[in-house]
């Protein structure tokens, strides 16, 4: 079925990750119609990567009793720097890739129209859009996981800097000579509060001897642990994972307070599997330090909340991204 001005009427999101490929068709209002998962296998090289997206959309067309010709575009969120003009994810240390054409390759896969962005810009575009109906002109995205990052939409615009770079908030440094980053520098954002971050310090201090209730949940290596448990932790009234999980929030909303400054954007939405998980846990610490932390007066009326899209926040975007580049 086509729309009044004859073109097919779904579109496609695809959150590329360095583990998973989430592919979701979208009608007209954004409402998701089907989503499917699939394993990213990024070790067999660009080439298998980009089969399996492609595998992934025609699968979550399929879900949806549709047929590709029914969709005019695809909306694809990769992890990295990306030029979304030509379509090519530049730098994704995740996926080991460097000067890629994503757009060119799945365009050839598939037939459609494609259009590719870095994750953090897309998952903010999709909170923006579907979670708050476009109505900030200005807000921050956080998105905190295995890494930290960040999606700026200014003046009603994505901001993506002069070398598409911007948002890489994970790498903004809060402490000299802290903790090393995965990045190569010390006391970066990322190395106190990303998921990564938050499990080493649990695992190291269980190495040396700290007693929680974690153990008791998943054994002595903690090898399976999920943000998921820091949540049960707490609510089992383990001291030691709420402290850790208090300062983590702690950092989160000294560096909301970065961007409050630098920025003053209306709204500051943050995201990922670590905010999902325990947002009852962090989210008022993030915004009572932020409030304390920023310059006096510039945090006032700014609301800093939790999205609540989830992971469909990057799938989401995508099919924001599709529906806009093919109006
Ligand atoms: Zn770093």
């Amino acid at each position: 079925m086509a729309d009044t001005n004859g073109k097919p009427e779904y579109v496609v999101g695809v959150d590329l990750g360095g583990t998973k490929i989430l592919a979701g068709i979208f009608d007209r209002q954004l409402e998701c119609l089907g989503r499917i998962k699939i394993s990213t296998k990024s070790e067999r090289g660009p080439d298998a990567v980009i089969e399996r997206i492609a595998r992934c959309v025609r699968e979550a067309v399929d879900e949806c009793d549709l047929e590709l010709k029914r969709v005019r575009g695809i909306g694809v969120g990769a992890p990295g720097a990306v030029d979304p003009e030509e379509g090519k994810v530049i730098f994704a240390p995740n996926l080991g890739w460097e000067n890629l054409s994503l757009k060119k390759a799945l365009q050839k896969e598939l037939d459609l129209p494609v259009f590719v962005e870095n994750d953090c810009n897309i998952c903010t575009l999709g909170v923006h859009e579907k979670e708050l109906k476009s109505k900030p002109r200005s807000l921050v995205g956080i998105f905190i996981g295995t890494g930290i990052g960040a999606g700026l939409i200014l003046d009603g615009r994505l901001y993506s800097g002069f070398n598409r770079t911007a948002g890489e908030i994970g790498h903004m440094v809060l402490e000299v000579g802290g903790p090393k980053c995965g990045c190569g520098n010390r006391g970066c954002f990322d190395a106190f509060a990303s998921r990564t971050a938050i499990f080493r310090k649990i695992q190291t201090a269980v190495k040396e001897g700290q007693k929680t209730v974690l153990t008791t949940m998943l054994g002595d290596d903690l090898a399976d642990l999920r943000s998921s448990d820091l949540r049960k932790a707490i609510r089992r009234g383990d001291q030691f994972v709420e402290r850790i999980v208090e300062e983590a929030a702690e950092y989160t909303g000294v560096a909301v307070a970065n961007v409050i400054n630098l920025f003053n954007p209306e709204m500051v939405v943050l995201g990922g599997g670590v905010i999902d998980q325990l947002e009852s846990e962090m989210m008022a610490i993030i915004a009572e330090t932020a409030r304390d932390y920023a310059l006096p007066g510039t945090a006032k009326g700014i609301e800093i909340v939790a999205s609540h899209l989830g992971d469909d926040a990057g799938i989401t975007g995508g099919a924001v991204l599709a529906r806009r580049e093919t109006k």
